[in-house]
């Protein structure tokens, strides 16, 4: 085991610490104490250390791998079916199905040929998980995400064309650069376009993402300790 791990003992801990500093956040920005929700990031973590901060009272969570949650989120759900589970990595257009079938909420709609497949399946099994869309705030070209000025243009083809439920924009800002510039560009975006919703900040900045605006900040490694395995 990566010595940084946490024991499975420290998950509740953790999480109150991280809520604690969600609300710190939020009044030092002068906004509602409950003004940004917690994502717990659970990727690559055993179904086990899920369990445990479902006991501690989470309950919205995040996924980036469709694949590893399809293994490990149906037994978790049937046994707490009051839970939020988040995509918060990439879809492939022919793996839809799957994808609205299990998740609540698709925060990494990027691209035309995606926003379409989501509608035609949404539409086919009568579920519509809300969506975001994601922003590639920093231009990087090996990261997802529509770039921040094709997005108007993008979210509504995504709401006139497709009818998706958008309801926010997502980034994930360059790992070298200041975090702060790339919220408030998603910010600024969201409030041009009408949209309520923002999902940004990980464990290292979801202080500052509270700042400008989150709605949603997307932790992992402050409530599950260090990933082990490969992202
Ligand atoms: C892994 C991941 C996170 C959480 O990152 P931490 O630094 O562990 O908090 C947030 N958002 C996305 C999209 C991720 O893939």
């Amino acid at each position: 085991m990566n010595s940084e791990s946490h024991s499975a003992a420290e998950i509740p801990s953790r999480l109150d610490l991280v809520q604690e500093d969600i609300r710190l956040a939020c009044e030092a920005a002068d906004r509602p104490a409950n003004a940004a929700k917690l994502v717990a990031v659970s990727k690559t973590m055993p179904a086990a250390a899920v369990a445990d901060a479902i006991e501690a009272g989470q309950r919205i969570f995040g996924e980036n791998r469709v694949q590893e949650a399809h293994g490990k989120w149906p037994a978790l759900r049937d046994l707490h079916p009051d839970v939020e589970l988040h995509l918060i990595g990439p879809l492939q257009t022919n793996k839809v199905k799957e994808d609205v079938a299990l998740f609540d909420v698709i925060e990494t709609v990027d691209r035309p040929k995606l926003a379409r497949a989501l509608a035609v399946e949404m539409e086919r099994v009568a579920k519509r998980p809300r969506c975001f869309v994601q922003v590639n705030t920093g231009e990087e070209p090996q990261k997802a995400g529509i770039a921040p000025d094709e997005a108007p243009e993008f979210v509504t083809l995504c709401r006139e064309t497709f009818a998706l439920p958008i309801v926010g924009l997502m980034c994930i800002p360059p790992q070298d650069e200041e975090p702060a510039m790339h919220f408030a560009l998603l910010a600024k975006l969201a409030g041009e376009l009408g949209l309520k919703e923002l999902s940004m900040g990980m464990s290292a900045d979801f202080e500052t993402a509270i700042m400008f605006g989150a709605t949603y900040v997307r932790v992992g490694t402050a409530i599950f300790g260090a990933r082990v395995l490969l992202e």
